[in-house]
């Protein structure tokens, strides 16, 4: 074995281990933000990109979100926002559900819908 290749060998174990441990720092990264994230107490509506309505996240109600012709059913309950009902395309924003903490969104891509949940 020449010198040459036993140091190279060296070097692809050494990225391993790098590799590795980017994976473990990444992990615990996305686990410190998931339990440390905030509770956010704002509802903030935007259509078409512009903030339209603002609700607080301790009070229950349901706002109904025109568009066009399509719309969408706003629902704030127990601390939790989510679209109960909507007649895009898609469903995405139904299908997302539920969302309480602060910098969390939900989409409605057809509608121009973008429904924020802020500190
Ligand atoms: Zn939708």
């Amino acid at each position: 074995m020449s010198e040459e290749s036993s140091k190279k060998r060296l070097i692809n174990k050494f990225d391993i281990i790098l590799f590795i441990l980017l994976i473990i720092l990444g992990a615990c990264a996305f686990l410190i933000i998931k339990f440390t994230r905030a509770e956010g107490k704002t509802v903030n509506i935007y259509s078409d990109g512009e903030l339209t309505e603002s609700f607080s996240l301790d009070d229950d109600t349901e706002y109904v979100y025109i568009w066009e012709d399509g719309n969408n059913v706003i629902v704030i309950e127990n601390g939790y926002v989510y679209v109960s009902h909507a007649d895009c395309p898609d469903k995405v924003c139904v299908n997302q559900g539920e969302i309480k903490n602060d910098g969390e969104t939900i989409v409605c891509i057809p509608h121009r819908l973008v429904i924020e949940v802020d500190e």
